[in-house]
């Protein structure tokens, strides 16, 4: 099957770990190389953000990544780029008149509205995959939200024109119901875990005496890096390395960053939290394989893949009892799952596993089964290609609003 993506502003062949940068690129360059292991033909479009991208670049055998001209050929944060959605758009029916896909894949909102926009009169179902929702990021960041108004209503008119959405989680089939999206449209398929490179066994980096917990993950307030920080002033006996952000040169000049180190300061904490910046996904597996416990404490999450690669490595997962998590770490089995935003909990769980070394081990894993029997790329692409078929076999039921005026007014 001929496959196109879109995905906007997150590239296959980013470098991971910044703000803008995460997930979601892991997801679609994991997804495209599955589905071409798979036998599909696909072609991942997304913006052109620097002047010497090639037009077409192979990532793997059967996957090409298209950049499409659309706003300054420099890095825009993703919630500056609706004004160049309508160029997205043309450049992208283009591509789609001269080679028709059997279906076209969109990831995130924004790549949702240049995707109907440009499939529009082409008969090419649309599958919709959101990563995020407006509506949740509005109810847990409030004020702090840079995302353009026109979001949730947005998202609300995608969801309920696209042939398939796909949920990445129960949670999001729960939001994307009460945003009024048909049930018997939406497929629950998570992300994957790469379990050929995540794995128990391998070398690790190295470590002193002290029990270690690593956080991994972009550095934005609401993954809650301040509570795994403050997790520490209940464990004397334990460090606790933070991964991602900015390279380790220019962690000095992040603010998230500089945020972080005075919050540890005045936790008193300091002297045992390691800010190490951006790992290159490469080497994270001997990152996790050399803590004891990954900490994934966030407001909210819409999916998360780092739990899975903290499982895939064996190492259990002290986790928010939010999203994505609450399908994929089994509470007292894989990890511990706490509400929220309680650092006091998270550290009476995390002392529970320290002291513990068989649990601990038991619970690794158990992890590492559960990621290698539910969440590998080949059984998250066999599920997507299903969804897919569904696509083809249905016709899109595009809303009036989104054939004929929706460029005004979306972006205006
Ligand atoms: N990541 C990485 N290096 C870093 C920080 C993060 O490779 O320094 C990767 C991480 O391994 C994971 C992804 O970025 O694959 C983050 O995905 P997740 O779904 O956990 O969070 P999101 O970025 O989507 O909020």
């Amino acid at each position: 099957m001929k496959v196109a993506m879109l995905s906007e502003h997150a590239s296959p062949l980013a470098v991971v770990g910044g703000v803008d940068a995460g997930g979601q690129n892991v997801h679609v360059a994991a997804l495209a190389t599955a589905l071409a292991e798979r036998g599909h033909e696909v072609v991942v479009y997304t913006r052109r953000d620097a002047p010497d991208l090639p037009q077409r670049t192979p990532l793997c055998p059967g996957v090409t990544v298209e950049h499409l001209a659309a706003g300054p050929a420099a890095a825009v944060l993703k919630d500056e780029l609706l004004p160049y959605l309508p160029a997205l758009a043309d450049e992208l029916r283009l591509r789609l008149e001269n080679d028709p896909p059997a279906v076209l894949h969109a990831h995130f909102w924004m790549s949702g509205v240049a995707a109907q926009w440009a499939s529009s009169d082409l008969e090419v179902p649309v599958v919709q995959t959101f990563h995020a929702l407006g509506t949740v990021k509005r109810r847990f960041q409030g004020r702090a939200d840079s995302s353009p108004e026109s979001r949730i209503a947005s998202e609300r008119r995608v969801a309920r024109s696209a042939a398939r959405v796909i949920a990445s989680c129960t949670d999001e089939l729960r939001e994307l119901v009460s945003m009024g999206t048909p049930r018997e449209r939406i497929d629950v398929i998570p992300s994957g875990v790469d379990n050929r490179h995540f794995t128990p066994d391998g070398p690790r980096a190295e470590r002193g005496r002290l029990h270690r917990l690593l956080a991994l993950g972009r550095l934005v307030p609401r993954k809650g890096i301040d509570d795994a920080i403050s997790v520490l002033r209940w464990l004397p006996d334990t460090e606790l390395v933070v991964a991602g952000g900015p390279d380790a040169t220019a962690l000095r000049d992040d603010p998230e960053a500089v945020r972080l180190k005075e919050w540890a300061e005045q936790q008193g904490v300091a002297e045992r939290v390691r800010f190490i910046g951006r790992v290159p996904h490469a080497d994270l597996p001997e990152q996790i394989r050399a803590a004891d416990l990954v900490v994934c404490l966030p407001w909210y999450e819409p999916f998360g893949i780092v739990p899975l690669e903290a499982m895939a490595c064996g190492v259990p997962v002290i986790g928010s009892a939010v999203g994505g998590l609450l399908d994929t770490v089994i509470d007292g089995v894989t990890g511990m799952l706490l509400p929220p935003r309680r650092p006091q909990l998270a550290a009476a769980a995390v002392r529970d596993l320290l002291d513990d070394d068989e649990r601990r081990a038991r619970f690794g894993a158990a992890g590492a089964r559960r990621v290698a029997a539910q969440y590998d790329w080949s059984r998250v692409a066999q599920c997507t290609e299903r969804s897919y078929l569904r696509a083809a076999a249905q016709r899109s039921r595009r809303p009036v609003l989104l054939r004929t005026a929706p460029r005004k007014e979306s972006v205006g």
